[in-house]
């Protein structure tokens, strides 16, 4: 048996050395990026920062929610979540000691967040067919909820416009970060932030967005020798058919193919698991879902003229790839061959990207 592990061990040693591609993880908690590192990950490629503002911190959202814009209980509940954040966010940054983190900024679709509309419709008719009137709380969130409801949340009010129709919201994650580093360079570590902006669809959202995230930046490295790397995420077809437009406001790109297959295909992400989906991909197209592998006529095809595209603007722009697919040995292969420099998925699969992108950099 331990020779099967010297062995495995040699054989990852080899691939690291030959290997093109880099791995890095996907980890938003401490625990996973411990992990990924345990695995050889050369940074965390994905932070996803949405399970950061749920449990005991929904009271916050909803507070936020509830709030008007410019109203001081809107500040607080922000104030209260960007401590909370520079903390989640200080704690990943030790743990990745001199290696890249990039943090997405949140990217919540609506319904994960708000209370359920029909459990709020009923429980508001309830009270008030029993006691003559509901909780004012209760009448308030209802209509909010009404308000922002949509028919289709993965293709609503998430990613980057969010982040533009909530002002405060990605400013205080990226303060979060920013500070975080800074307090880590202070302590003598060497903290490699990088901000990522999701579902990015035109040039104006991430400029929007770069030049907030600048600003801040700016001012809070003040002194500091802090390279703080701001890019975007290519899910969206648009993005990745003027990628040559978008590098003009990135330092680096990230495919997010897991939302990439979603709008190529038109596949819902949500009904991935269910029954219709799985059954209509594995009889009428391919057999392999093109959520686990890549679809190299589909959405590889824009993968890869997302990097051309990218690369005519900016040739030394830092390419990758964060979707599932990055943990999947064809999808890699094919990563390999459009030239990304880096490929990230989960912990648990960083041994297997490694020996991959070995294994395809041996093939070449
Ligand atoms: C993606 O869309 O590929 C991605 C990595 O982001 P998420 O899965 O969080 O939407
Ligand atoms: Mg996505």
């Amino acid at each position: 048996m331990i020779e099967l592990v010297h062995s495995v061990d040699r054989l990852l040693t080899h691939a690291d050395k030959v290997r093109r591609l880099d791995v890095r993880a996907n980890a938003d908690t401490p625990e996973d990026a411990a992990r990924a590192l345990g695995f050889g990950a050369q940074g965390i490629g994905l932070c996803r920062t949405e399970h950061m503002f749920l449990g005991s911190r929904r009271a916050l959202i909803e507070r936020v929610i509830l709030s008007e814009e410019g109203t001081s209980d809107r500040q607080e509940a922000f104030d209260a979540l960007e401590a909370l954040q520079k903390d989640d966010f200080k704690k990943i940054l030790k743990e990745m000691d001199g290696k890249p983190m990039t943090v997405r900024l949140i990217d919540p679709p609506l319904h994960e967040f708000l209370p359920d509309l029909t459990d709020l419709e009923v429980k508001v008719a309830v009270a008030k067919a029993t006691d003559g009137k509901a909780d004012e709380k209760d009448e308030r969130m209802l209509e909010a909820v009404r308000r922002m409801h949509e028919s289709n949340p993965m293709l609503g009010l998430r990613g980057v416009r969010l982040g533009i129709y909530l002002p405060g919201l990605f400013t205080l994650q990226i303060r979060a970060l920013v500070d975080a580093a800074v307090e880590l360079k202070k302590e003598g570590a060497d903290p490699h932030p990088e901000i990522m902006v999701p579902l990015v669809g035109s040039v104006s959202e991430l400029a929007h967005i770069r030049s907030e995230a600048e600003q801040i930046v700016a001012e809070k490295t003040n002194g500091y020798d802090l390279d703080v790397q701001i890019g975007a995420m290519i899910e969206l077809p648009r993005a990745a058919i003027t990628a040559e437009t978008l590098a003009e406001e990135a330092d680096f790109f990230s495919f997010g193919t897991n939302d990439l297959t979603q709008t190529v295909w038109g596949f819902s992400r949500d009904d991935v698991e269910g029954v219709f989906i799985p059954k209509y991909i594995e009889e009428q197209i391919f057999g392999v879902s093109p959520f686990e592998t890549i679809d190299q006529h589909g959405v590889g095809r824009l993968v890869q003229e997302g990097v051309e595209r990218a690369r005519s603007t900016k040739p030394d722009i830092k390419l990758g790839v964060c979707g599932e697919h990055g943990g999947d040995p064809d999808s890699i292969r094919f990563f390999h061959q459009v030239g990304l420099d880096y490929v990230s998925c989960s912990p648990f699969r960083v041994p297997v990207a490694r020996l991959e992108a070995g294994r395809s950099a041996v093939l070449d």
